[in-house]
């Protein structure tokens, strides 16, 4: 069942009378609230966009300015302490460990011949400082030859081996994953030919961030296929290939001796969450989460590039500028009944990992949670664009008085593929993956056609800046958002579906 849209103007007259009677003193928003609040995003998006923050990188003295920054912003829009922990009055801790490969080699054995595979043909990654393999005969660990298989028909079978599989790209991260999971000792993985090797080797030479908490001690190298038929013999390895696509085919140990010897550089460090509140007044009633990230990815650029800091303004500078604004109109029109918290997450860009902390070790029961709505990436499209709507079709209560908001001001649901394209991309995703309802409202992903310009020219590169920020659609966000969270907040209004309830 579905209703015919009314009018645009007749939108528009009904949400101002709707307006003028719900908030009788202020009205409709005027025109100078616009400009006043377009000033105040602005100036936060200035100084968090500046190049003195670095690009606000965590773990470089760009995030402590950050930090500082946020601190100061937090207690002015009359936020108190979120951290639950009396010893921290906005900081929660999340340990990290930046690491990147380095080269390492690969020496493959069979019966008498030795090769130390040439550069060009392997490449090895580790996390660990230095980490070295044997196996194969006389060394007690074996090799086992798992096709194109995952090798789970051995489970614990598996445990210290080392495991040679054939590449089958699609599915190759989660098969690591498995053998890794059953306690492989390394995994070899033979590539078609060299071409395959250089994206991995571009993408593993990269920094790279995990949790602490989560960090995997996992050693995978790659060969291609014309060293390993070299070495065995070009009809044995065809037999063997041939046998790996049988439907019957069993994971066997094969005589060849595998020695990998590689090395990491590896930094350990502590980043933070920041966390403030609103605190309700009807105690039990459950929690409204906001949160952006606060982190991008400092230097972007080659050393010769005229500008290398990627100052991250969309991303996401906007979204705290959007969040604190948002925060300071929460607060001047409270109290509300349920507490609202605030969160600014670290190192969304390595992996959405500071809300997986918090997800882990919240400071308030993530089941109380009624709602949670991020903000990423707000000042792109331009006033009155079309809203995506992100996590959309997961909580239908929360679905349901979102889109009658959208309705009631006049704002136009955006495209839905787009906006679903980017739910695993946002931090959101994290507290989705534990049955928290969560959002992003934006008017920057609901048009193709006003998004795909920034991410070709600006995304992720120095030229976004603070003097390239559209204001338009971050006003329109956060107008939306302030009606929105004021009925979220309040118990009266809205009832969370009962598995969220507190
Ligand atoms: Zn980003």
């Amino acid at each position: 069942m579905s209703l015919r849209r009314p009018s645009l103007l007749v939108l528009l007259l009904l949400s101002m009378m709707l307006a003028a009677c719900a908030r009788a003193p202020v009205g409709r928003v005027p025109v100078e609230d616009r400009a006043e609040i377009a000033a105040r995003l602005k100036a936060d998006i200035v100084a968090l966009a500046d190049d003195e923050m670095l690009g606000r990188k965590p773990g470089t003295p760009g995030e402590d300015k950050t930090l500082a920054y946020l601190e100061r912003r937090m207690l002015e829009v009359g936020l108190v302490s979120g951290t639950n922990d009396p010893g921290s009055y906005w900081r929660m801790p999340v340990g990290l460990v930046a690491t990147r490969a380095l080269p390492g080699t690969v020496t493959l054995t069979q019966g008498k011949r030795s090769v130390i595979v040439p550069e060009s043909d392997a490449a090895v990654f580790t996390q660990r400082r230095r980490e070295l393999a044997l196996s194969g005969p006389g060394t007690g660990v074996p090799v086992v030859f798992v096709g194109y298989g995952d090798g789970l028909v051995l489970g614990e079978a598996l445990a210290g081996a080392v495991v040679v599989m054939l590449a089958d790209p699609g599915r190759d991260e989660a098969r690591r994953a498995a053998l890794f999971a059953q306690r492989a000792t390394a995994v070899l993985t033979v590539v078609p030919d060299a071409d395959a090797l250089a994206p991995l080797r571009i993408g593993e030479r990269r920094e790279k961030l995990q949790l602490a908490s989560e960090e995997q001690d996992t050693l995978s190298a790659f060969v291609t296929e014309a060293v390993v038929a070299d070495l065995i013999g070009e009809i044995r390895w065809k037999r063997l290939k041939s046998e790996a696509e049988a439907a019957d085919f069993a994971p066997l140990e094969i005589h060849l001796a595998v020695a990998i010897e590689a090395a990491a550089e590896r930094r350990e460090f502590t980043s933070y969450n920041l966390v403030g509140m609103i605190p309700g007044k009807v105690p039990g009633s459950g929690a409204v989460l906001l949160l952006a990230h606060w982190d991008h990815l400092g230097e972007c650029a080659p050393p010769e590039a005229p500008d290398t800091i990627c100052n991250g303004a969309a991303d996401n500078a906007s979204g705290l500028a959007a969040m604190l604004e948002l925060a300071q109109r929460l607060n001047s029109a409270g109290p509300h009944g349920r507490d609202i918290y605030v969160l600014a997450t670290t190192s969304e860009e390595g992996g959405l990992l500071g809300a997986r902390a918090f997800a882990k070790a919240p400071p308030v029961p993530l089941a109380s949670i009624v709602a949670a709505f991020n903000f990423d990436m707000v000042a792109v499209a331009p006033r009155g664009s079309p809203v995506g709507f992100i996590g959309r079709g997961r909580t239908a209560a929360l679905d349901s008085v979102i889109l009658d908001h959208l309705a009631n001001n006049g704002r136009g649901l955006g495209d839905q593929s787009l906006a679903d394209s980017f739910v695993q991309r946002q931090d959101g995703w994290a507290l989705l993956q534990q049955g928290v309802p969560s959002v992003l409202l934006s008017s920057t992903y609901g048009v193709r056609g006003l998004l795909d310009p920034f991410l070709a020219t600006r995304y992720h590169r120095p030229s976004d800046s603070a003097d390239a920020v559209e204001l338009g659609g971050a006003i329109d966000d956060v107008l939306l958002h302030d009606a929105l969270i004021r009925q979220i907040a309040d118990p009266a209004r809205y009832l969370p579906p009962a598995a969220a309830a507190p």
